[in-house]
C-alpha cells in the first residue's frame, strides 16, 4: 500500500505556555471518554484567525469542536487547542421563496427548523438529536431517515465557505473547488474550518407529519418491510430489539412517515409555528423530562433493557399496524425527549458502533452481528436500522445498503472486552464492502479497516490534507488514531 506521508504539528518546545484559564475538560459525547484541552470560543471569523495564530506560535494543533455529539473522539484534541464553534450562531441569509438559507457553523438544527418552519420549509436531512451544529454536521456529512431517498446533508449543501490552515477563506461547491466541496464536506474537520454554509430547505405543507407503527417480527421481516416502503415512505427507520434471540432475532417496530400533501391539513398556519412543535417539558403530563434519566439509571442494565424492550415489543405487536400525526419534532427528535438519558448509563457512558453494509449482506451480516454479540454478554442497548445510498463524498460512509446502529454500554469491567468485540464487528462489515462511520465510533484501528487506506478517495484526500494544511494544523484524537501511523 503506497500512501503520503503526513504532516504533524508538534508542540514547540521552548514556547509559552498558553492561558491555563483556558484549560478545560472536554468530552466525548458518550462520556466514555474525555481529554484536557485549551478551548477558544471565538465569535468572529477573525476570532477563529487568532485562535489559528495563537496555536501556530506554539506549534499546536486544532481541532474543530460543534457541538461536541459525536460519540466519540471525533472532535477531541487532547493537551492541544479545541476550536469551538457553538457561539457561531448567525443566520447570514434567508430567502422564504427559495428556501436557501447561509448560517454560520454554530447554527444548531434546532435553531434552523425553529428559524425557517413558519415560512413552510424544513432541514432536509436532520439527525437523530436537534442540538447538533451546522459546521459539526457538514464535517460528518450527517445523514437522517430519509437517507436512502434524499442521501446526506451534503447533497443539499449549495456551497460552503472553508477557512484554510492559512487564514484564507475559500468558496467551494459543485462548481468552484468541487474538490475540497467534496472532501471538506464528510472530511471530519481535517482539511479547514467550514466558516458559513449554504443550503437548501425542503418543503413542507404543514407542520404535521403522518406516522405509520409495523411491528416486525424477526430482522427478515424488518428488512421486508422496509423494501415495500422505499417507493413511498419519505422517512423509514427500525427499532430492534437487542435481547430477543431465535426465530425472534432482530424482531422490533418500524416507523415510516409521510409529508402530507399541500391542503391536507387545514390549520397548516398553525402546525407549522414553532410553538406547535415543541417537546413537552413533562411527560404524561406530570413528571419532569429533567429527572427522566434518573428513574431510567435502575433499568439501564442487561435485565433492565431486555425487560423494557420486550414490553416495548409486545405493546407495539399488540397494537399492530397503527397510524397517526404527530409534529415534525416529535418523529424526528425522539432521543431529545429525555435530556441526559445518556447518564443512565452510569459512569462508563456508552459507544456507539454503527455497521453500514451492502443491500444484499443486510441479513446475514446484521443476524451474525446480534447473535455473536448475545453470545459474548455485549448486548447493543438500543439498536437502529436505516436504509441508505451511495453519494459523491470522498470520505463518505454512504452506501446502497443498510446501517445498524448499536448503543453499547461500557462498564471498567467490560470496556476492553467490548473494543475487542466492536473490532470483530468492523472487521465483519468490511469484509462485506461495508463502511464505518466517524461520528460513532470510538474503537475502530487501522487494522480493523480492511482496505480503506488503498481506496483510490482515500488516498486522494491525504494528498489534499498535505496540500492545504502541510503543517498538520487541523488534527484530533480520532485522527491520530486512524492516520497518525501512515
Ligand atoms: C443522540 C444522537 C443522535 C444522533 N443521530 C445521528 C443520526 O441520526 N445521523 C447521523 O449522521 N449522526 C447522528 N449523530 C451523530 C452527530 O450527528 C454527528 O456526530 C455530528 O457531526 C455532531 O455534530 P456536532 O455539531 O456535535 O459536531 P462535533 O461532534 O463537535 O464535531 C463533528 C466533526 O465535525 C468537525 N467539525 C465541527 N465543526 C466544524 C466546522 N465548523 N468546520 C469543519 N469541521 C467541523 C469536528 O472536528 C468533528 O470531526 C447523533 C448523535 C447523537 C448524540
Amino acid at each position: 500500500m503506497t500512501v503520503v506521508a503526513l504532516p504533524r504539528r508538534t508542540p514547540a518546545a521552548s514556547a509559552a505556555p498558553l492561558p491555563p484559564d483556558h484549560l478545560e475538560r472536554v468530552w466525548a459525547w458518550g462520556g466514555a471518554d474525555s481529554v484536557m484541552s485549551w478551548v477558544w470560543r471565538p465569535s468572529t471569523v477573525d476570532g477563529i484567525r487568532d485562535v489559528l495564530a495563537l496555536a501556530a506560535s506554539r506549534g499546536l494543533s486544532v481541532g474543530l469542536r460543534g457541538a461536541g455529539r459525536s460519540y466519540g473522539d471525533a472532535a477531541l484534541n487532547a493537551e492541544e487547542v479545541c476550536l469551538d464553534l457553538s457561539r457561531m450562531t448567525r443566520v447570514l441569509d434567508w430567502n422564504p421563496h427559495t428556501g436557501v438559507i447561509r448560517v454560520e457553523p454554530g447554527v444548531t438544527i434546532r435553531q434552523l427548523w425553529q428559524y425557517v418552519l413558519e415560512d413552510g420549509w424544513w432541514p432536509p436531512v436532520v439527525t437523530g438529536t436537534m442540538t447538533i451544529t451546522m459546521g459539526g454536521a457538514a464535517g460528518m456529512n450527517v445523514h437522517g431517515k430519509n437517507a436512502w431517498k434524499l442521501g446526506p446533508l451534503g447533497d443539499h449543501l449549495r456551497a460552503v465557505e472553508l477557512l484554510l490552515a492559512s487564514g484564507e477563506v475559500v468558496r467551494c461547491s459543485r462548481e468552484e473547488r468541487p474538490d475540497l466541496f467534496h472532501a471538506a464536506v464528510g472530511g471530519f474537520g481535517m482539511l479547514g474550518c467550514f466558516t458559513s454554509l449554504e443550503l437548501q430547505l425542503e418543503r413542507v405543507h404543514s407542520g404535521l407529519i403522518e406516522v405509520e407503527v409495523v411491528p416486525a417480527r424477526s430482522l427478515a421481516e424488518m428488512l421486508a418491510i422496509f423494501d415495500e416502503r422505499l417507493e413511498t415512505a419519505d422517512y423509514l427507520v427500525g427499532w430492534i430489539d437487542g435481547f430477543a434471540g431465535g426465530e425472534a432475532l432482530g424482531r422490533g417496530l418500524v416507523h415510516a412517515a409521510y409529508h402530507l400533501p399541500p391542503g391536507e391539513d387545514r390549520c397548516a398556519a398553525q402546525t407549522l409555528r414553532p410553538e406547535h412543535q415543541e417537546l413537552p417539558p413533562t411527560l404524561f403530563g406530570v413528571l419532569p423530562k429533567s429527572a427522566m434519566w434518573m428513574l431510567m439509571r435502575p433499568l439501564t442494565n442487561d435485565p433492565g433493557v431486555r425487560l423494557v424492550n420486550a414490553a416495548r415489543y409486545r405493546v407495539g405487536a399488540r397494537h399492530g399496524r397503527v397510524r397517526y400525526r404527530q409534529p415534525h419534532v416529535a418523529f424526528h427528535f425522539l432521543l431529545d425527549y429525555v435530556p441526559d438519558w445518556k447518564r443512565a448509563y452510569g459512569p462508563g457512558g456508552l459507544i456507539q458502533f454503527q455497521a453500514f453494509v451492502p443491500a444484499a449482506a443486510g441479513h446475514a451480516t446484521y443476524g451474525e452481528i446480534l447473535a455473536r454479540s448475545q453470545r459474548a454478554g455485549l448486548v447493543p442497548y438500543l439498536g437502529v436500522l436505516k436504509r441508505h445510498r451511495p453519494d459523491p463524498f470522498w470520505m463518505t460512509h454512504g452506501l446502497d445498503g443498510w446501517s445498524l446502529a448499536m448503543d453499547f454500554r461500557v462498564t471498567r469491567a467490560n470496556r476492553e472486552r467490548l473494543w475487542q468485540h466492536c473490532s470483530a464487528l468492523a472487521r465483519e462489515v468490511t469484509a462485506t464492502g461495508g463502511r464505518l462511520y466517524y461520528a460513532k465510533d470510538s474503537t475502530l484501528a487501522p487494522d480493523d479497516l480492511g482496505d480503506f487506506y488503498g481506496e483510490e478517495r482515500v488516498r486522494r484526500f491525504l494528498a489534499l490534507k498535505r496540500e492545504v494544511d502541510p503543517e498538520g494544523c487541523w488534527q484530533t484524537q480520532l485522527w491520530r488514531r486512524l492516520f497518525a501511523g501512515l
